[in-house]
């Protein structure tokens, strides 16, 4: 699975209209869409997806967040996907991401940053499962 991972607009940039922008920049990439959704997450669903962050400060202002209007899950399968997401993805605060980077270009601040992307490979691994059954997603891997 180390070609895997778990990639999520979130709903800032979904409302705001990005998300084909975003997705033309994965696809640019190199990356392949496995699996794509839609999906407006409850506050619980929110919570659980982030629950390592639960004693973080902005725990409350994250999970209010992810779940106060649609988001689009994708799997992206690539060659180091993980890293190589991560990279494409720039750093957490928009003001520290890399030119060229997703936050740069579309991430509002620090909390509201456009896209979400694993951080392991076993992380990926949950979290692709978390939003995907193993029939919704193409390929064998
Ligand atoms: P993600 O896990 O969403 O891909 P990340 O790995 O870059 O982002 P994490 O440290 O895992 O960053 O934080 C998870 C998310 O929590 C961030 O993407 C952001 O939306 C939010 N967040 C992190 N730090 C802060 C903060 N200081 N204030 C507000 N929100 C924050
Ligand atoms: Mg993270």
């Amino acid at each position: 699975m180390e070609n895997i991972t778990l990639a999520i607009i979130k709903p800032d940039a979904v409302a705001a209209g990005n998300a084909g922008k975003i997705i033309d920049r994965i696809l640019q990439t190199g990356f392949k869409i496995r699996a794509s959704r839609i999906i407006h997450l409850t506050r619980g669903q929110a919570e659980d997806f982030y629950a390592v962050h639960r004693e973080r400060p902005f725990y409350d202002e994250l999970t209010t967040f992810m779940s106060s209007a649609p988001a689009m899950p994708l799997v992206l399968e690539k060659s180091g996907a993980v890293e190589e997401f991560r990279k494409l993805m720039g750093a957490t605060d928009p003001a520290e991401a890399e030119k060229g980077t997703i936050r740069k270009d579309f991430a509002k601040n620090k909390g509201e940053n456009a896209v979400h992307g694993s951080d392991s490979d076993e992380n990926a691994q949950k979290e692709v499962a978390f939003f995907f059954a193993q029939s919704d997603i193409l390929g064998n891997f």
